[in-house]
């Protein structure tokens, strides 16, 4: 692969750095073997049980269910919240889609409101403005892990008659805290993804927290994650059979992948030490760059710790995205934009709602740009796309 990549480019003395390289950690791979030879290979295994303790010593809700996917997750929050057609999600347009197919999967509609441009998360004063009768939930992204205002959403729910959820889309920020406080403990639900490009990865795959105390929601959502059955309660010997009993999917991951997990989760705080320390090189050393040519580099509030899952800089105005990006392609650096306004989609123009003109992520959508963060580069690759940047 490495070989092909060079000669494609056809350079010599250059490597291309890639904007994300998966890492994989020593131990991960030593659990892998250990759950092939064990001969225990499909899900809620020891190795599941082992990494959703983990998981839940980072995250500490109530309950934590590993999945298939982040997409997963999300699908089985809306199911347990038994969204229907009718009932409105509000979320930020400058999104990921599975949390918008989420909602439309059980028929209910998503409401795309507009984003702070200071954080790019959801505008917690437009989610006032957005709530009707028909409102359910608040489904909130913490954009490069760095925390919505939370307390603001809280605040514009309260003021309504009926009872609205909040659900965290914690993609991002597994790590990442409010006041001290982990995301992904402040909303009913919360979900991870586990993909190649998030900060703890295993290829594919996710995780559901239930906060709510209720135990019919952790009940449920064994059911629904095992394709509608009881087969969780018959393996712990509460029910001599098991049967269909509930709508589900299979959305339980192996125990192989569970063993990968725990071997990543493992390595997570030596990760995110390293991500930590090239986020903070890129934001000290293109600070006098991006304010000469007034580019804007991400503000992170007082209150948030994030996890270095993103590095972005929004270009100046008279930058043009596609042209940034070529330029650091010739200079051997992979560069991404993000999201595209949900709201501006095919799909979203047919099923959903908006409330106003959601400027911001339109512009912010145009202007945003993704620099290679992973935990394997080097001081050398980071100093290399730094000069790209600037020069
Ligand atoms: C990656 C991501 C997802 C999807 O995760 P999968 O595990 O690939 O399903 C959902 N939401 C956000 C915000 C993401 O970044």
């Amino acid at each position: 692969m490495v070989g092909a990549t060079f000669e494609f480019f056809g350079r010599v003395n250059s490597v291309r750095i890639p904007f994300n390289k998966p890492f994989v950690s020593q131990q991960a791979r030593r659990y892998m073997l250990e759950s092939l030879d064990s001969g225990h290979q499909s899900g809620d295994g020891p190795f599941t049980k082992a990494a959703t303790e983990e998981l839940l010593g980072l995250i500490p809700a109530r309950n934590a269910l590993l999945t298939t996917s982040c997409t997963h997750a999300l699908e089985m929050a809306a199911i347990l919240m038994d969204l229907k057609p009718g009932d409105e999600v509000i979320l930020p347009s400058f999104n990921f889609v599975s949390a918008a197919n989420a909602i439309v999967l059980r028929g209910a509609t998503p409401v795309f409101v507009d984003i702070d441009p200071s954080t790019l998360n959801i505008d917690a004063s437009q989610v006032a403005e957005a709530i009707t009768d028909r409102t359910r939930a608040v489904l909130v992204l913490h954009y490069a892990g760095v925390a919505a205002d939370i307390e603001a959403i809280k605040a514009a729910i309260d003021g309504s008659s009926r009872r609205i959820e909040i659900i965290e889309d914690n993609a991002h920020g597994l790590g990442a805290s409010w006041q001290g406080q982990p995301l992904g403990t402040f909303g009913s639900f919360s979900t991870l993804s586990f993909h190649e490009t998030k900060n703890l990865q295993i290829g594919e795959g996710g995780a559901l927290f239930i906060n709510s105390d209720d135990p019919k929601f952790m009940e449920r959502a064994e059911i629904i994650r095992e394709k509608g059955t009881n087969r969780s309660r018959f393996f712990r010997g509460q029910v001599d059979k098991y049967t269909w009993v509930d709508i589900g999917s299979s959305w339980l991951p192996s125990d192989v992948s569970a063993a990968l997990l725990l071997g990543q989760i493992q390595a997570f705080s030596d990760t995110q030490k390293r991500r930590k320390e090239i986020w903070n090189t890129y934001h000290e050393q293109l600070c006098p760059w991006a304010e000469l040519h007034g580019h804007r580099q991400p503000f992170i509030p007082p209150d948030a710790d994030h996890p270095a899952h993103i590095y972005y800089l929004l270009l100046a105005e008279h930058i043009k995205q596609a042209d940034f990006i070529e330029s650091m392609s010739a200079r051997d650096v992979h560069v991404t934009f993000h999201y595209r306004p949900l709201h501006l989609s095919t799909m979203g123009k047919q099923v959903s709602r908006t409330v106003g003109e959601l400027p911001v992520s339109v512009d912010v959508s145009d202007r945003l740009v993704r620099l290679p963060i992973w935990p394997d580069m080097s001081d050398s690759q980071v100093a290399q796309v730094i000069d790209a940047v600037t020069q």
